[in-house]
């Protein structure tokens, strides 16, 4: 089976063509800057030159229109025609208590994602997008809807609702939801194979620690506990967004004058790791500028440890015992400092890195020295795997 995979973001929409009976990438590529003049599109075949596409892409139909062109084109095409294409899966950001799991897209699962751009402004409107475009240009195509909340749907109400009336939560929905979830479902499956142990055996926290960050308490296979919310801001301080802050801050800043759409920039982009630095919301310019003695750079860095190692602490009511920790994503999979920062933190735990394994870049492997009470590992994230993974299970039983 051969299954494209569709990331579609606000300005770009990343894909993947999945072989399934290997797993392997046929093609990869990216459209960037859509709608705006300077936009294009890097076509990655596997084994074959890459191709740009640089032309004015008004919209996101537009970018798909010439990435199925691609697909199949005689030079840097990788199927002949478009019936080879079993599956399209595409990454949807909120679910809402709707979808507890990946589902195939008819006209009311299409209403109900649209239903909940209230809950993700930012991200459903393009998902959608994405989905409707491949409907219109292959209308034949099974499309599989894969969403970032599904997997912690499992969460308990005692750790998914919000202390604030209930009739918020009836009223508007406002409860936490979390994201990343298919990046966590993928590590935590990843983690019991590299432990060789089932995964309904194991109590695991896996850290997504990228641009966006957020924790998972992983219990038996299902997500038990997670840091971020309603919205991606909730949790461990991240690139530019805040995380945790007391409530009270924003109606402060309100009353002194910041408008609501000013709060929410500065919460969202202009915090984290970035804000209180001042020098960069990159770990490695902060690794970089700490080293050369910048205190707020360091200040950033050790606020970024102190919580998320907090965080996993906290994991511990939510899961009783912890048997694994896996670090992934841009910052968990390639910075060794970050993860003994953390660990240093938790070794009341009994955790014990093994410094030269530490020091692994992008390959999943056990970091934590044979003595160490809990395993901890690295392994690279590979959410268009596990999207694929899920549109083949979705499409096979049709
Ligand atoms: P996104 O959430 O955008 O998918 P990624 O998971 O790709 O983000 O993570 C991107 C971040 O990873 C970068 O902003 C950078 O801070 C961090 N990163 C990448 N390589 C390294 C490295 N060698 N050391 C420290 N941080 C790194």
């Amino acid at each position: 089976m051969k299954i494209l995979v569709i990331n579609a973001g606000s300005s770009t929409i990343k894909y993947q063509m999945i072989n399934m009976t290997d797993e392997s990438v046929l093609v990869k590529g990216l459209a960037e800057r859509i709608g705006s003049k300077q936009s294009k599109i890097t076509h990655k075949p596997t084994g074959k030159m890459p191709v740009e596409f640089i032309q004015p892409l008004p919209d996101h139909e537009a970018a798909l229109a010439i990435i199925f062109k691609a697909l199949i084109d005689p030079d840097c095409g990788v199927v002949k025609r478009y019936e080879e294409i079993d599956g399209i899966g595409h990454r949807v950001a909120m679910g809402g208590d709707y979808f507890k799991e990946s589902v195939l897209v008819k006209e009311t699962e299409s209403s109900k994602i649209e239903e909940y751009i209230e809950l993700a402004p930012l991200h459903n409107p393009v998902n959608l997008m994405g989905i409707q475009a491949c409907q219109k240009i292959l209308p034949d195509s099974l499309n599989v809807a894969v969403f970032d909340t599904a997997f912690h749907q499992s969460i308990p109400a005692e750790a998914h609702m919000y202390a604030i009336p209930y009739e918020l939560y009836e009223k508007h929905a406002i409860r936490k939801y979390g994201f990343h979830g298919t990046s966590h479902k993928f590590v935590a499956l990843s983690a019991a194979d590299l432990m060789a142990q089932k995964i309904e055996d194991l109590n695991l926290i896996t850290c997504h620690l990228g641009n966006g960050a957020s924790l998972c308490a992983v219990k038996g296979g299902k997500s038990v506990d997670t840091s971020m919310g309603l919205t991606p801001l909730e949790g461990v301080p991240m690139g530019t967004r805040s995380g945790d802050i007391d409530p009270s801050i924003y109606p402060f800043l309100y009353n002194k004058g910041y408008k609501v759409e000013e709060i929410n920039k500065i919460l969202n982009s202009e915090s984290g790791v970035l804000g209180v630095s001042g020098v960069s919301e990159d770990f490695r310019d902060l690794d970089e500028a700490a080293d050369e003695g910048n205190e707020r750079a360091q200040l950033a860095l050790d606020v970024y440890h102190y919580r998320v190692a907090k965080t996993i602490a906290s994991y511990l009511v939510a899961l009783g015992k912890i048997d694994g920790i896996v670090f992934t994503a841009g910052v968990g999979e390639n910075s060794g400092s970050t993860r003994q920062a953390i660990c240093d933190k938790l070794a009341s735990l009994g955790i014990q890195l093994d410094e030269e394994l530490n020091q692994t870049r992008g390959k999943s492997l056990i970091v934590s020295s044979p003595e160490s009470k809990i395993t901890v590992m690295v392994i690279p994230t590979n959410e268009e795997i596990m999207i694929a993974r899920d549109t083949v299970e979705i499409i096979k039983n049709l």
